[in-house]
């Protein structure tokens, strides 16, 4: 009875799952790519309870490389949003590897923690940030695989490729 895991092209702000995952910066106050597009379609509100979470926490480190944050979702058609911030790639060297994985775990965590059943990842990380898309998508594969043993009421996890190219490296991943 383990859950199923999917693959999914295009626009992960349509999606109408339990929780969607944004891949967020450390300020939580908004950016480009998929965070640009989650902060649209949410409205306006999403920002400011963003930035009540900032407000109580360290400057700059509102939610810090690897963690998650939990929000309301407004006027998206999911239920929640989990906020995680991806490491920015510098070669490979700097813990890339495990603050990415470190991201997948946190956001499993924190939906079977929240009874929240289906959610929906973006291929973090591998916009702006830089990390290399088949090292990004055998860290995603292989730790959501390994943490949804933890989540048992986990029952479906989207992969949202909005490329080309990481689709493609999924379907190979995925089988
Ligand atoms: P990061 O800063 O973590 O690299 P980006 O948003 O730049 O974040 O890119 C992460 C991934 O999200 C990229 O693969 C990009 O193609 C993808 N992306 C951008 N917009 C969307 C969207 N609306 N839905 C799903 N994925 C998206």
């Amino acid at each position: 009875m383990g859950a199923v895991i999917e693959l999914v092209q295009g626009d992960i702000t349509v999606l109408d799952v339990d929780v969607i995952v944004n891949a967020a910066n450390s300020s939580l106050m908004g950016g480009g790519g998929v965070d640009g597009a989650i902060h649209r379609a949410a409205g306006p509100l999403l920002l400011e309870e963003c930035a009540k979470i900032a407000a109580a926490r360290p400057a700059g480190h509102a939610c810090p490389t690897g963690e998650a944050v939990l929000t309301g979702a407004y006027k998206l058609p999911c239920k929640k949003l989990i906020h995680t911030v991806g490491p920015v790639w510098h070669g490979g060297r700097y813990g890339e590897a495990e603050l990415l994985a470190s991201c997948y775990r946190k956001s499993l965590l924190l939906a079977e923690n929240n009874g929240l059943k289906t959610i929906a990842f973006p291929n973090i990380s591998t916009g702006v940030y830089g990390y290399p898309k088949d090292k990004a998508a055998a860290i995603a594969v292989q730790t959501v695989r390994d943490v949804l043993a933890e989540t048992p009421n986990i029952a479906r996890v989207l992969f949202v490729c909005f490329d080309r190219e990481n689709l493609d490296l999924y379907r190979q991943l995925l089988g």
